[in-house]
């Protein structure tokens, strides 16, 4: 890859970059030699010059995304290298397999890629470029996904208009494929649009978590909310849920939805699907339900809201613990990343305060294993949650 300029570190700032932390933040460089523009690969170096690596430079806090950290310039295959080490690591962990055909295979940082994202949609790959070096870059990164993928995928969709200001780009860079498109998830069927759906089409993080709901679900009458594409709704009937009642503030996934259903043979009327607020949903419900989904969306996306959203936290768990049966069961999930586990576990303390009931918690749950944690950025730790039990 061509590199383009030199940033220079300051003094004794090179620490995190020496423990595989791939950002520099603009506050630790002393100096850039060279005119780097926003998506260029630049060579990073400590105070005395000496190499750390090579990365993705981009003004703003997060400077440069290191990709490497050798003394060795990256080459043309440098994805190829990356991306088939990821797919690797998803195939000695068993994530893909007849009765599963969408999978993450690029989680960013977790795969040593910070500023990329690929899912996998049965047979069609949908990247997101976060960062303007992944943007810049795309044609290639492409090109590297269909060579480790070879038959295992036909097109490449790019999908970042919402992830990069100022990029409207919504395109093919290898192949084509048509919507409708059906994936299979532990034997459970979803339409995933990418074109017009949420993020890449699908949370893909919750499969494991809604495999759980489905093993506990037997018998129980369940609602689901912030459901989106059903895919809690699924997993809970086709583990045995005598109902099952699904909200979403959005009327697209609430169509979704009971296509969803109905395309895995679940009846719509039984299993009602409504356009609906969850807090408004939740105010004049008592002893309804006896097992509760809470998946809500990122209500904080920076530090500066977090004070706001861990207010709508502790209010969402203190209704539902409120309306739950007896013997009642919660999943309830945070996505925030800049709301740590901790944090996420005293909010839920605050609302059985409130709740007032004998709670107990069953299990601590995370995301899956093709959403990888670098051990060394903790900050990817993103997906929490908590299964309640409720007296
Ligand atoms: N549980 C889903 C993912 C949830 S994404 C899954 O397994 O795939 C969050 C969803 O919450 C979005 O679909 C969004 O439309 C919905 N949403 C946001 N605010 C809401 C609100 N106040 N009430 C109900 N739904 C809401």
């Amino acid at each position: 890859m061509k590199i383009q300029a030199q940033v220079v570190l300051k003094k004794g700032r090179e620490a995190s970059a020496k423990r595989f932390h791939p950002w520099i933040f603009s506050g630790a460089i002393h100096s850039v030699d060279g005119n780097p523009t926003d998506g260029d690969w630049v060579e990073v170096r400590d105070a005395a010059k000496k190499t750390l690596g090579f990365g993705h430079y981009q003004k703003g806090t997060i400077t440069v995304r290191l990709l490497t950290f050798t003394n060795q310039e990256p080459t043309q295959t440098i994805y190829k290298e990356k991306i088939g080490k990821a797919f690797y690591q998803r195939v000695i962990a068993n994530v893909i397999n007849e009765s599963t055909t969408c999978y993450r295979l690029v989680h960013g940082e977790g795969d040593g890629l910070s500023g990329l994202i690929i899912d996998i949609y049965n047979g069609v790959a949908v990247m997101q470029a976060h960062s303007a070096g992944m943007h810049t870059d795309r044609q290639l990164i492409a090109e590297s996904i269909r060579e480790v993928l070879a038959d295992g995928i036909h097109s490449v969709y790019y999908k970042s208009q919402t992830t990069l200001p100022g990029k409207t780009e919504k395109e093919y860079l290898l192949g084509m494929s048509v919507l409708p498109h059906v994936v299979m998830e532990h034997g459970n069927k979803f339409y995933v649009d990418w074109e017009e759906g949420q993020k890449t089409g699908f949370f893909i993080d919750q499969r494991e978590n809604r495999k759980l709901v489905g093993e506990m679900a037997k018998g129980k009458k369940v609602l689901n909310t912030f459901c989106y594409t059903g895919g809690f709704s699924v997993y809970a009937l086709a583990g045995g849920a005598e109902y099952v009642h699904s909200v979403d503030a959005s009327e697209k996934a609430i169509d979704l939805t009971k296509k969803n259903l109905e395309l895995n043979g679940y009846d719509p009327i039984k299993n009602l699907s409504e356009a609906a607020d969850t807090f408004d949903f939740l105010k004049d419900k008592k002893d309804e339900y006896d097992f509760i989904i809470l998946d809500p969306p990122a209500f904080a996306k920076h530090k500066d809201a977090r004070h706001q959203a861990m207010k709508g936290y502790q209010r969402l768990n203190a209704e539902a613990m409120r309306v739950i049966k007896p013997q009642g069961i919660i999943f309830t999930f945070s996505c925030s990343q800049v709301v740590d586990r901790q944090l996420f576990y005293d909010t839920v303390v605050s609302s059985a305060i409130t709740a007032g009931r004998e709670i107990k918690v069953l299990d601590q749950l995370s995301q899956p294993s093709d959403h990888p944690i670098s051990i060394y950025h903790p900050e990817g730790d993103y997906l929490k949650g908590l299964v309640l039990y409720v007296n």
